[in-house]
């Protein structure tokens, strides 16, 4: 039995299982300064203005409110909610994912990766890809080590979600029998009052995948904990349940569980913006 990453923890703001919890102060600005808008009339004709000439990503959310933002880049799936799914993050009973409208950029640091690892990192997005509706943007390879400060990014943009390999003596989350961490960071509210993750981060032990990579049956397994860390990266938190991929440990799942995949399609049908 393979421990495929600990429970998020919380309290801590720089380990990629944790998610960062949504300042209250923003939204509560937030929420008082929508109060203060002024007669409908005149707020729309001003929102018009705005957007039409308004270059900025920030203003996606509200270009979208006057059917001028960029649609859902894919479908969820129809699945039954079956099994066991659990979210790492809410907000206002809503589970927090990426925003289906965009992109997920991600790119991989391949030192300490098993051979043919862009095959086995391009199936895995596959598998979310299709268990969401969620669409990623390949961003290449990079040199970049700092897992853990992905918000971090010139003027604003949020740097793509890294994937990479390291072990103990790197990372001390990964010492002992835990395969990978993954996780992302929120954003600020959107003008909507939407929260979405922004950015986040995979990293494999590099010890574990290079036994699994020796072994003849391990590609099954290198992929599943992959998958899994991906999972927890689009939203999904652990749960006690053999047959889910998203159980804490990896015990011989052939791929994603029924409480995974509703889930995933929950995650993927969040609204926009
Ligand atoms: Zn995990």
């Amino acid at each position: 039995m393979k421990a495929l990453s600990r429970s998020p923890p919380t309290g801590l703001d720089h380990r990629p299982c944790h998610t960062r919890p949504v300042s209250p102060t923003a939204r509560d600005r937030r929420r008082r300064a929508l109060e203060r808008v002024g007669p409908i009339v005149v707020t729309l004709v001003a929102v018009l203005g705005l957007v039409a000439f308004a270059p900025g990503a920030e203003f996606d959310a509200a270009r979208r409110l006057v059917g001028l933002g960029p649609g859902r880049l894919g479908a969820a799936p129809d699945v039954p909610d079956a099994g066991r799914y659990a979210f790492l993050t809410e907000v206002n009973g809503q589970p927090v994912g990426y925003d289906p409208c965009r992109p997920i950029r991600y790119e991989v640091n391949p030192a300490g990766a098993p051979d043919g690892w862009p095959d086995l990192v391009a199936r895995s997005i596959a598998t979310i890809e299709q268990a969401t509706g969620l669409r990623f943007e390949d961003d290449g390879t990079t040199t970049d080590r700092d897992f853990f400060q992905r918000r971090t990014a010139a003027l604003g943009r949020p740097l793509p979600v890294l994937i990479g390999w390291a072990d103990a003596s790197e990372n001390r989350d990964l010492d002992g029998d835990v395969a990978g961490l993954g996780g992302s960071s929120p954003g600020e509210p959107s003008p909507l009052g939407r929260v979405h993750y922004v950015t986040g981060s995979v990293l494999l032990d590099q010890d574990a995948y290079a036994r699994l990579a020796a072994r003849p049956d391990g590609a099954v397994e290198m992929q599943g904990i992959l998958t899994h860390e991906l999972g927890h990266l689009v939203g999904l938190d652990h749960v006690e349940d053999p047959r889910e991929l998203m159980n804490p440990s990896y015990v011989g799942q052939r791929g994603l569980g029924p409480g995974d995949r509703a889930g995933l399609a929950r995650l993927g049908a969040l609204p926009c913006g």
